[in-house]
Parts: structure tokens; C-alpha cells; sequence
């Protein structure tokens, strides 16, 4: 029997790698590509394979990046960062060391506020550092033998790292997702998780509720999505929340995640900082950032994502729901923007059921972005205007915006077209339903004779016969009276 039995919580921070989307790699002029696409070691160069006798520059554009996310999570900013060597044998290290920062990052200090079932809450930012890709490894076992491609060798990355202060896993989770709705919006990175463009590793220790005692930790590494985060972390928690149980200790060790077997397994045992024999990187000066340049970024920072989102609430009366749709992608948010403020008036609320209902769902059977659309902001403001206007009924809106994703043609234009303008005409329409009536004797019985439902199978039928053009408040209408007599 436990009584008083001890209630434990875990102890989360995250480690987040994220590819910047520059043109050409941290150190060299080789070009930033596609990592699925790209035909393997296409974009490489002595300098990012390591050849001895090479000198590494740095990336203007990547530490601009690396200074926009800096400033967008309230970060201070050093005015002087050091390159440092991070040494550490991996075949997808080429050099034998990877450049890094380590003493004096780009910037330290700094904030994401998430947002879940519970509210506000603040997560401190320890560091914003940069840093270069390693290669990447195929394995192919059945074969015995791996496969290297370096065109990511070199490629710019961003480690954001936070504080322990994330306390569940959905804590975690809206961290994560915070973080990469800012980096898309800052457009230093695509966002695309499956391209492996993000990574994440989290730190993770579980202590006694009201303690303030940090544990040993555990560290999982490369996990490449929200999923994989989430199922990782909620299995080391349970893990590591069994062993305190049982009275047994916790070992310091860095874990893989098992994606198909949803599991965590060792991958080293205790790894510290000395392990990698950090040193300044000799063939990099000290990285200086003038304040004026620091200034003109922050001038140019666009609003990001959670005071965009508050704005199209109070602007545009959207529920957190629809707005936090809209504005995860700065894509998205800035074309719902330029539909609204196109010369249709069209209510916004009606605007955000048609993006996040309809055109959504055409785009994920479709799986395009919003760059990929061929209808315009202010060709789906027109649709949602004719709508709105009772010109179209709802449901031919449906199948107008279908032809207007497919061909890219205008909604004035596909309903002239086909003749699909709504049909409200009294007379027009009492001489359908009453046709309906007499063809459809039985039902009308039923009816009579109190099945209600059947009300709902004649309005179908009158709109099959009108084509579905007609105005269904005035079909319904009529279908009652009919009935009624
Ligand atoms: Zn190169």
C-alpha cells in the first residue's frame, strides 16, 4: 500500500537546431540545397570537406539570421562571439571538429512565451549560437555499408537553447512549435520538419513536486519532429518517474529515439563539455556585431507570430482558434491580410472559414503551400463576397472555388461561365418544389403522417433539380408552405 505517495514532475529543457536558409553554406560559397533532392556530394568544395590548407569565412547573411532570431526572443546580443572547435570523430564530420560557438555565443538571455491549456508562461532562453551542419549518413545495413553525402556539411545552423523551465510535455510541444512559427516568420527557415530542417533534442530529469532540485538528466537527441518529441519525452518521463519509484537511480546518459519501436535507447554514457575539447577556432577572427547594424535588423523584424495572432483577434473579432491557424505561417497571415484589404468587403470571420474550411483542405489533397496557390487573395475575396451577397449559394461557392484552385480562373468569371448565379425567384422556385411534390407522392404520405426527416430528402431533391443553384433559405421556405397546405 502507498500512501502518502510521492508525486514527481519532470524537468524539460530543449535544445533546438534549426538550418538557417541562407544561399551558401556557414563557411564556404558552395550553395544551400534541397537535402531530399539534391543528387548527393553536388555542393561541395575543399572547405566544407575538410581538406587540410582550407580557410573557413564566415556567412554575412547567416549571422544577420542568427541576429533576427536573436532579437526576436528578447535575447541580448554579445557585441563580440567567438568561433570555437568542437572536436569529435563522426564519419559526417569531414574536419574532425565542427566550428561552433561555446564561451561567447551570439547571444544569450533571452524568452519565448507559450501558450497552453493553462495559460501564459515564459520560458528563458540560455543561448542563441552559430554553428555549421554535419553530413549526413544513409545506412544501408542489409548491404553492411553507409552512405555519405556532404552537400549539408557546412550548411549554417542556429542552436537555440532553453532553460529547464518547461514542465510537461505539452509545455514542451508549445515550445517547439512557438519556436518554429518564429523562425518561419523571420523566413531564416523553410519550417519544413520533414526535411529535417529542425531538430530537437531535450534535456530531461524528474524530481518530487515542490522540490527545486535539478536531477540527473538525460539528453535524447535528433528528434525530427513534434511527434517524435512528444512520444519521447512522455516515455522518458514515464521511465525515469518508474525508477525514482522504485528507489533506483537515474544514469547520465545521451539516448536515441526508436521511432517505429517508441522507444528511447542508450547511446552514450555520461558526455561532457570536456569531452570535446573546446577551443577558439584559430582561422576565425572574433565576431564583431556593430551596433548599427544590430539596429536596422531590429528596425526590419516583421510582427511575429503571438502579437500577429492577438491583432487578428481584436482586428478582425477571429476566434484564438481560427487566428492561430492563419498566423502560423507569415505566408498565410499575410494573404488572409491581403484578401481582407482588397476591394471586395468581405467580413473576415467568414474570410477565415473559407481559409481554414475549404481552401485548406484543397491544399492538403493537393499538398502545396500557400507560394503554390493559383487562386489570389483577391480572387478568393471576390468568392467569399459572392457568397456573401446571395449571388452564389454556399454550395456552389464549394465547387467554384474548386475550379478557381484548379485552373486559377477568377469566381466572377467560373460563375458567368456556368451559369451557376443563385436562383431566389419566388415563382421559379414553388414551381420545382411543387413538381418534387407530386413526382414524390409517398414521401409526402410519410410526412403527413409525421416522419418529419423526410422534409430533408425533398430538399434535396428540389436542389438536384434546380441545379443546386437555388437560394436554399427560399427552397426551404417554400418546401414548408407546400407541405403545409
Ligand atoms: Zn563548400
Amino acid at each position: 500500500m502507498l500512501s502518502n505517495a510521492t508525486l514527481y514532475e519532470p524537468v524539460i529543457g530543449l535544445e533546438v537546431h534549426a538550418e538557417l536558409r541562407t544561399r551558401s553554406k556557414m563557411f564556404c560559397s558552395c550553395p544551400v540545397v534541397d537535402s531530399v533532392s539534391a543528387p548527393p556530394n553536388t555542393a561541395v568544395c575543399p572547405v566544407c570537406a575538410g581538406m587540410p590548407g582550407t580557410l573557413p569565412v564566415v556567412n554575412q547573411m547567416a549571422v544577420e539570421y542568427g541576429l533576427r532570431v536573436a532579437l526576436a526572443l528578447e535575447c541580448t546580443v554579445n557585441p563580440v562571439s567567438i568561433f570555437a572547435r568542437k572536436n569529435y570523430f563522426y564519419p559526417d564530420l569531414p574536419k574532425g571538429y565542427q566550428i561552433s560557438q561555446y564561451e561567447q555565443p551570439l547571444a544569450e538571455h533571452g524568452r519565448i512565451v507559450i501558450e497552453t491549456a493553462a495559460g501564459e508562461k515564459v520560458i528563458r532562453v540560455r543561448r542563441v549560437h552559430l554553428e555549421e551542419d554535419t553530413g549526413k549518413l544513409t545506412h544501408v545495413s542489409e548491404r553492411g555499408y553507409s552512405l555519405l553525402d556532404l552537400n549539408r556539411a557546412g550548411v549554417p545552423l542556429l542552436e537555440i537553447v532553453s532553460e529547464p523551465d518547461m514542465r510537461s510535455v505539452e509545455e514542451a510541444r508549445a515550445y517547439a512549435e512557438a519556436l518554429r512559427d518564429i523562425l518561419r516568420t523571420l523566413e531564416v527557415n523553410s519550417g519544413d520538419m520533414e526535411k529535417g530542417v529542425i531538430r530537437f533534442e531535450a534535456n530531461i530529469s524528474v524530481r518530487p513536486v515542490g522540490t527545486d532540485v535539478f536531477n540527473t538528466r538525460v539528453e535524447i537527441k535528433n528528434l525530427n519532429s513534434f511527434r517524435a518529441l512528444e512520444r519521447a519525452t512522455a516515455f522518458e518521463i514515464e521511465r525515469q518517474t518508474k525508477r525514482m519509484e522504485a528507489g533506483e537511480k537515474v544514469e547520465q546518459e545521451t539516448l536515441g529515439w526508436d521511432e517505429a519501436n517508441e522507444t528511447t535507447y542508450s547511446q552514450r554514457s555520461k558526455e561532457d563539455a570536456h569531452d570535446y575539447r573546446y577551443f577558439p577556432e584559430p582561422d576565425l577572427p572574433p565576431l564583431w556585431v556593430e551596433e548599427a547594424w544590430l539596429e536596422s535588423i531590429r528596425a526590419n523584424l516583421p510582427e511575429l507570430p503571438r502579437a500577429r495572432r492577438r491583432r487578428f483577434m481584436e482586428q478582425y473579432g477571429l476566434s484564438d482558434y481560427d487566428a492561430r491557424l492563419l498566423t502560423g505561417e507569415k505566408a498565410l497571415a499575410d494573404y488572409f491580410e491581403r484578401a481582407i484589404n482588397g476591394k471586395s468587403k468581405i467580413h473576415p470571420k467568414s474570410l477565415a472559414n473559407w481559409m481554414t474550411g475549404e481552401l485548406f483542405g484543397l491544399m492538403n489533397q493537393a499538398n502545396i503551400t500557400v507560394a503554390d496557390l493559383r487562386v489570389s487573395p483577391e480572387a478568393l475575396a471576390e468568392l467569399v463576397g459572392l457568397v456573401a451577397s446571395g449571388e452564389i449559394n454556399p454550395s456552389t461557392g464549394k465547387t467554384v472555388l474548386a475550379e478557381m484552385f484548379q485552373s486559377g480562373k477568377g469566381a466572377a468569371e467560373i460563375v458567368a461561365a456556368r451559369g451557376l448565379r443563385q436562383v431566389s425567384d419566388a415563382a421559379f422556385i414553388a414551381d420545382i418544389v411543387r413538381q418534387v411534390l407530386e413526382e414524390n407522392p409517398n414521401e409526402v404520405a410519410s410526412f403527413k403522417a409525421g416522419k418529419q426527416t423526410v422534409v430533408n430528402w425533398l430538399f434535396g431533391q428540389v436542389m438536384r433539380k434546380a441545379g443546386g443553384k437555388a437560394n436554399p433559405g427560399v427552397v426551404r421556405a417554400e418546401l414548408e408552405r407546400q407541405l403545409g397546405e
